[in-house]
């Protein structure tokens, strides 16, 4: 019998935003939590996804959740569980979502049944603790098929997309159908872009842009010095006899040392500090496209025998995102790319993998990659939002990526960034790369508009106002669909 497992949130305090806001956003903030609050008195706002580790969906919701807790609002989190063919399948799902075929496989009358059922051995222990007026925001097409179940037992149910494609194809139409009981039964829906919103959701969709938790382990500020001790510990950047601890701070307050190293292929050494490194952080996703950043790395090196940089294409260990089975293949294809690279690229060229055991700590490894970066790219070919662009941004390194998806909402090229409009156009990404690599006073100016413009757009202050948004759209839906029963 295959459970979800519940992972425990601890309350963050809200008044962390006091200080961004000013005083009217801070004041608008306050007023929209307590409305938000009142709302759900007695009601638990439960959130269910299907992985506690990897990926942007991991990353945003136990931060949101964390302040809604110190907000006085009763959030909670479960994580489903899922079998390997589970995941195969919601992955082929995922793909198709974003206009893929993935590994090609069907998605018929047979992977229909193994959905449902793993989500019906889920929803057994879900239906057990969800009571009636409950909110209930289903994540992603892992969890879409639990809405019917959840409706009939008097639970407000929200079904929430992160991932997308801006032009709908055959693909897309496949996993709409798939996915369509579960969408029907969703009294709201939520997506990152307009442009994703399938027909049948149109009459109950909304636009909820993603966040970063400028607080977080992740995007605390960091020392360039500790960050190089970060990187030389955990064998990304070489040793330096006068590096201070590589230290970080918990999300608890508590100091902690980043302990574990990360697996590395590569031939020689690891970089200099004064090496100006390009780097892309993501799943190993072939939508992320680290092969082609792998040729496009070429590219550049091949067109400018004079530039130094050296690149580093980072992900998390790749046993350790459970809804995630493609890791290791996608990974291996890249070392094959690596080997056939001549020698002295494969030189300039680190893949990395990081280690997944502590998540706070690989948060500050993927904190100090990010800063210490020259370049952050995301040379995603199809991208739900990106958060990694976010992140980025926020620590006001100049970044390139494709123009797809959500990257087109966070970038304004030439201002905060640089945006590559053909992502399979190797030539125009090596050239983007490069106007960064060698314009050091461009760079620096993107990189400050970069953070005020996710300060604006892009932190939980505006995604929670959005959330209390919802609540309040969800209710009069409910109410109002039963005041026309009657
Ligand atoms: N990430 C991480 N460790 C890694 C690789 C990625 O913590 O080794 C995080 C990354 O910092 C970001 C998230 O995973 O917060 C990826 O979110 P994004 O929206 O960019 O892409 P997704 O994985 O959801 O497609």
């Amino acid at each position: 019998m295959l459970k979800p497992s519940e992972v425990h949130i601890t309350a963050e305090p809200l008044a962390r935003f006091e200080p961004v806001l000013g005083e009217a956003g801070w004041h608008a903030l306050q007023e929209r939590v307590a409305q938000a609050r009142a709302h759900l008195t007695g009601r638990t706002f439960w959130n269910v996804n299907s992985t506690a580790r990897g990926g942007g969906v991991a990353e945003m919701l136990p931060r949101l959740l964390a302040y809604a807790r110190g907000a006085g609002v009763d959030a909670r989190w479960m994580v489903l569980e899922g079998t390997p063919e589970f995941f195969r399948v919601t992955k082929r799902l995922h793909h198709a979502l974003h206009g893929s075929p993935g590994d090609g496989s069907p998605l018929g009358v047979a992977e229909r049944a193994l959905y449902d059922e793993v989500l019906r051995d889920n929803a057994e222990e879900l239906l057990a603790l969800v009571r009636p007026g409950d909110v209930v925001v289903l994540h992603d097409p892992q969890t879409a098929g639990l809405a019917p179940g959840l409706v009939e037992v008097g639970a407000r149910v929200v079904w929430r997309c992160h991932v997308g494609r801006d032009t709908p194809n055959a693909e897309v139409e496949r996993a709409w159908a798939f996915l369509a009981p579960g969408l029907a039964a969703a009294q709201l829906t939520v997506f990152s872009r307009a442009a994703y919103v399938p027909p049948q959701c149109a009459d109950r969709a909304i636009i909820i842009r993603p966040s970063i938790d400028i607080f977080a382990v992740k995007n605390q500020p960091m020392a360039p010095d500790v960050a190089c001790a970060i990187l030389a510990h955990t064998g990304l950047l070489r040793e330096d006899s006068g590096a201070p601890e590589p230290l970080f701070t918990r999300n608890d307050g508590v100091p902690a040392r980043v302990s574990r190293g990360a697996d590395i292929v590569r031939l020689g050494c690891a970089p200099a500090r004064d090496t100006p490194l390009v780097v892309q952080v993501s799943r190993w996703d072939p939508l992320k496209d680290p092969a082609g950043v792998l040729s496009g790395f070429a590219q550049l090196v091949h067109a400018n025998p004079g530039l130094r940089a050296e690149l580093v294409l980072a992900g998390p260990a790749v046993t350790s995102v459970a809804d995630d089975p493609e890791a290791a293949s996608t990974l291996n294809d890249v070392i094959a790319r690596w080997f056939q690279l001549p020698h002295a690229l494969r030189q300039r060229v680190h893949l990395a993998c990081l280690p997944m055991a502590d998540l706070e700590e690989n948060a500050a490894i993927v904190n100090a990659l990010q800063r210490h970066a020259a370049v952050v790219v995301q040379k995603s070919l199809q991208e739900g939002f990106g958060l990694t662009v976010t992140e980025a941004m926020w620590k006001s390194r100049p970044v390139v990526a494709s123009a797809v998806g959500g990257i087109q909402d966070q970038v304004v090229h030439g201002v905060s960034g640089l945006l590559v409009h053909d992502p399979a156009d190797l030539t125009e990404f090596a050239a983007a790369v490069r106007t960064l690599l060698s314009d050091s006073e461009l760079a620096d100016r993107m990189g400050v508009q970069a953070h005020q413009h996710v300060l604006a757009h892009f932190t939980g202050a505006r995604h929670l106002t959005d959330m209390g948004r919802l609540l309040e759209q969800l209710d009069a839906r409910a109410e109002g669909a039963v005041a026309s029963r009657h």
